[in-house]
């Protein structure tokens, strides 16, 4: 048995790291404890993409028919789905299914433009203060259109989230070259969210890291949470395969896995894995010049310094995090029809990652409802890096018992 922690966190991704970083900038003490090595999860091989411009959950109108008609395209389809009779994922299949509306929109609007206008102004100031070399650019990212229906419909949400705030251009056919000399002659226009940035997430997070351990953290990798003891509504034993640990508080951030970690516990905590792919190669000869989503194709284009990434596909409900050489290179194939490429690409890595994707799109950022020290930060779908540094803070501001920067309700995790 180790002696009693301050602050112990479960899962050492960008989540767990932003708020051990945030945690022990206040003066807490703090142990991140990782079943593997920490900040090589779910979030090292991701787009990297910083976007406050997000305020549009993943459950929306639209969504499920999109998602019918992409199924009829298999082999170009950025979504799929697990067959399974699981009482549980059916559960959170309909659960989705309900969320795709209006209303939820509505509700999820606010709190996620709070938070993702914390968490990129803490990402800027962060990254200045600690010195990080991490390839960060604050150019925003390039939607690239090929077809006028693509391309109408993208307008159409970018007006509705220009009424929110969010800074916008929308480029024709010309201009869109001229912004992006990479994409090829029959692009015929772009939408440009000015106010995001992107980095390189695996030197961001190894960069954390090590900062974090720097400045005071107990950090146990290869230790995996295998249950816990509570009493009187408060966790009195973390179990792991490495020994019991004691903690005054808990915090839960272990991405899609954390409904498996928290089985002991009895809650109800609605999340399923979402699969996604990228491959990494070497810089090709001529690179974009910001980060890019190419529109119909749903997939992402991220400049990461000497190297080039793509990412794309959301498979919902399957655990695996091997990489299927299938889809890396249809992910490739579908970036040859926007971008300028060299013929052979020097790949690098090849990667899986599970997205934490609750049913109506919203993180769980919170007090659990039944447990006194425990806190719940988790459930950021396709933002999980983006949102991190936020999180961080106001998990920060929860432990240390002071008003979050911004209401926590809509986040709670008792609105399931
Ligand atoms: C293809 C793809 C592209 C993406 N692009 C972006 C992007 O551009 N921008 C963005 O913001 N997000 C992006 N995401 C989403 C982002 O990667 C996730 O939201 C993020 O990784 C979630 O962070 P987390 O810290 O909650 O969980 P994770 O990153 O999954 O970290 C959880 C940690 O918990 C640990 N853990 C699990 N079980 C246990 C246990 N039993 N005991 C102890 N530790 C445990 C794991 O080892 C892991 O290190 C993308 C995801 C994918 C798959």
């Amino acid at each position: 048995m180790n002696s009693k922690h301050d602050v112990l966190i479960i899962g050492g991704g960008p989540v767990g790291l932003s708020c051990a970083y945030y945690l022990l900038k206040s003066g807490r003490k703090v142990t991140i404890l990782d079943a593997h090595e920490i900040g090589k999860g779910s979030g090292s091989g991701n787009a990297g993409h910083i976007v406050p411009s997000h305020i549009i959950p993943l459950a929306a109108p639209g969504v499920v028919t999109s998602a019918l008609k992409w199924m009829l395209d298999p082999a170009h389809s950025p979504f799929g789905m697990k067959v399974s009779l699981d009482p549980k994922y059916i559960s959170w299949l309909l659960q989705f299914v309900m969320a795709c509306n209006e209303a939820n929109v509505q509700r999820a609007i606010s709190p996620l433009n709070s938070l993702g206008q914390l968490s990129a102004k803490n990402f800027a100031q962060l990254i200045t203060e600690e010195k990080f070399d991490c390839s960060y650019q604050e150019k925003g990212f390039l939607n690239l259109y090929k077809n006028e229906e693509g391309f109408h419909a993208g307008q159409h949400e970018a007006e509705f989230m220009q009424k929110h705030g969010i800074p916008i251009n929308v480029y024709d056919k010309s201009k869109v070259h001229e912004v992006e000399p990479v994409a090829l002659s029959d692009v015929i226009g772009g939408i440009h969210f000015t106010g995001d940035a992107h980095l390189n997430p695996a030197v961001f997070l190894k960069l954390l890291s090590e900062r974090v351990r720097a400045i005071g953290a107990e950090m146990f990798e290869n230790t995996s949470v295998t249950g816990f003891e509570s009493m009187n509504g408060k966790i009195t034993k973390v179990k792991t395969n490495a020994g019991d640990f004691e903690s005054e508080q808990v915090i839960l951030a272990a991405g899609a896995f954390t409904p498996l970690v928290a089985r002991d516990l009895k809650l109800n905590i609605p999340i399923q894995p979402a699969r996604g792919y990228s491959l990494t190669m070497t810089a090709n000869k001529q690179m974009p010049r910001q980060a890019l989503i190419l529109g119909e194709r749903r997939i992402a284009v991220s400049p990461l310094g000497n190297l080039l990434r793509f990412t794309g596909r959301l498979e919902v409900g399957n655990y695996s995090q091997m990489p299927n050489p299938v889809w890396i290179q249809r992910i490739e194939n579908s970036v040859r029809e926007y971008i300028t490429l060299d013929e052979k690409l020097d790949i690098q890595e090849t990667w899986a990652g599970l997205r934490p994707v609750t049913p109506d799109g919203m993180p769980i950022i919170g007090r659990s409802p039944t447990h006194g020290n425990l806190i719940l930060a988790t459930g950021h779908a396709m933002l999980g890096l983006s949102l991190g540094p936020g999180t961080g803070q106001v998990v920060a501001e929860l432990v240390n018992g002071q008003t979050p920067s911004f209401s926590l309700s809509p986040m709670r995790l008792d609105r399931f």
